[in-house]
This record gives structure tokens, sequence and C-alpha cells, in this order.
């Protein structure tokens, strides 16, 4: 039963009252209710569940825990092989891969706003908490002699807010030279090419497909998954994923990368991609 319904039912209870208490008749006007206008449909309510999921969720919590203990295995096996004359190298994504920005996510559905609104803002305050598990993993990997570099799409401009983000929450080597920020291309490739210069990767760590290599780029969903199936082996242990259900590569995809298209445009791509039976 909705609101409505209950206010009109207690309209006429009183009615009735009225009329057998005071056994005579009276003129008693009952205000017929005026139903409430649809509200116009919140553009971010797809977002609630995967936002919540990350804030509430222990399993999302156990999930990033086991990402870096896979990370930290697989790190003491590329270290008991390495003959390199390269130092070993770990790159890491930062934005769901070692920061959490679910309170950025959490504004967006509340203020009824899109990326970019609020993002430089949600930046520069360097509040964004450490994913679990990722301070452990990266100080063991520098205790063991390893490099780490974060590879980021956040703008150049947000470099200082970030360091800053990232000493407090206590992350290792975060400073200049150690940090490849976007500059004029969001591809990775050529900062992950610029890093192997120096170093061998042993890790590559993200919540995006193309945190890992540039094949992913631009790929429609089907192409994507097949992908990964073909690439199924590099998963676990040079590739580490960590989970993303806000936002993505994966949701471009639904959308042809037409980040642009109105609300109502990409809510429609997003049904008509539903699968059931
Ligand atoms: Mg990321």
């Amino acid at each position: 039963m909705n609101r409505v319904k209950v206010k009109g039912l207690m309209g006429v209870l009183v009615l009735a009252l009225l009329a057998g208490a005071g056994g005579c008749t009276r003129t008693v006007v009952v205000e017929k209710p005026v139903p409430a206008p649809a509200p116009a449909l919140p553009q971010n309510e797809h977002l609630v569940m995967a936002v919540l999921y990350l804030q509430h969720a222990a399993e999302a919590r156990a999930l990033r825990y086991q990402a870096y203990a896979l990370a930290r295995t697989r790190l003491d096996e590329a270290l008991s092989h390495h003959k390199s004359p390269k130092k070993l190298a770990v790159v890491v994504d930062i934005d769901e891969t070692v920061l959490d920005n679910s309170p950025y996510e959490g504004k967006l559905i509340k203020a009824n706003a899109s990326y970019p609104e609020f993002w430089k803002e949600w930046c520069q305050l360097a509040q964004a908490k450490a994913i679990p598990g990722a301070v452990e993993f990266l100080n063991y990997a520098v205790s063991r002699g390893v490099d780490v570099f974060y590879v980021s799409n956040r703008r150049l401009e947000l470099l200082e807010p970030t360091m800053e983000n990232l000493r407090r929450e206590g992350f290792p080597q975060v400073e200049v030279g150690h940090i490849y920020l976007r500059t004029d291309e969001s591809s990775k490739e050529n900062r992950r090419l610029a890093i192997q210069k120096t170093h061998e990767i042993a890790l590559l760590i993200g919540d995006n497909l193309a945190d890992f290599a540039a094949v992913f780029e631009g790929q429609s969903t089907q192409l994507r998954n097949q992908t990964v199936d073909r690439l199924k082996k590099e998963f676990g242990t040079r590739f580490i994923v960590l989970p993303n259900p806000m936002y993505g590569d994966w949701e471009g995809a639904l959308y042809n990368y037409q980040w642009r298209l109105p609300a109502d445009q990409k809510a429609l791509l997003r049904h008509r991609a539903l699968k059931d039976f």
C-alpha cells in the first residue's frame, strides 16, 4: 500500500466516525489526497549498489586483501627467479587500486551530478583512504628492493594533492620519478614502456583492464571478454585485478565509449545490455 492510498482510507474513516458519534447529519468535507508528482529519476541511481558494495560489503574488503596477498606471493616468486640486471618494479594504478574514491561517487549520487563535477575538489582534499592491503604490500615490495611506480590518469595538475594523499596514507616512494600522471594521452602504454627502460615489471595492479596492456583499450564488451580469455594466464600471475563496480572501461564499452550521451540514453543502453531468461 502506498502513502496516497493510506491517506484516502483515513479520510473515509474520519467521515464514518463523525457521522456515527453525533447521530445527526453533518457535512464533513474530506480532502481528496493530491498525488505527489513523480520525481525525476536521479541520474546516478544505478550507482548506489556499486558504491554501497565497496563501502560496506566486507566481501569487497576481503577481495582487496585477497588481491594484495596474491600480489605478495607472485612478487616473492618473481624475486626468486630474478636474473635481469634491471631492478624489479611493481606498477600500480591509483584510483580504486590504492586509493578509495567511493566518497566521491557518493557525492555524485547525492548531488545528482556526474564526473568530472567535484573531482578536482575531492582530489585536492587529499582525503581518500588507502585500499585495504595496498600500503602493506607496497611497503613490503620496497623492503625487498623492488621499486614502486604509480601510473594514473589523474591529470598532472593534481600531482601535489595526489602525492600528499598517498604520503598521508603511508605509501612508499611517493616522489617525482615514481608517479606518472596523465599528460597528453590516456593510454598508459608509453608510461609502462618508459618504466621498462630501467626496470623489469614484475607485476601490474589495477582495477581497469587498460591498466595492464594496450590491447584492452577501446574494445567492445565482447572483445574485452575474448581478450581476457586469451590472456587468462596473466591474471593472478603478472596482472592483479581489483574490483570496481562503480565505473571503468567496462561501463564505457556499454555506451560504445560515448560518455557524453544523455543520462536517459545511457540508462537505456544499460538495460539493453542486461541478460535475462
Ligand atoms: Mg583505477
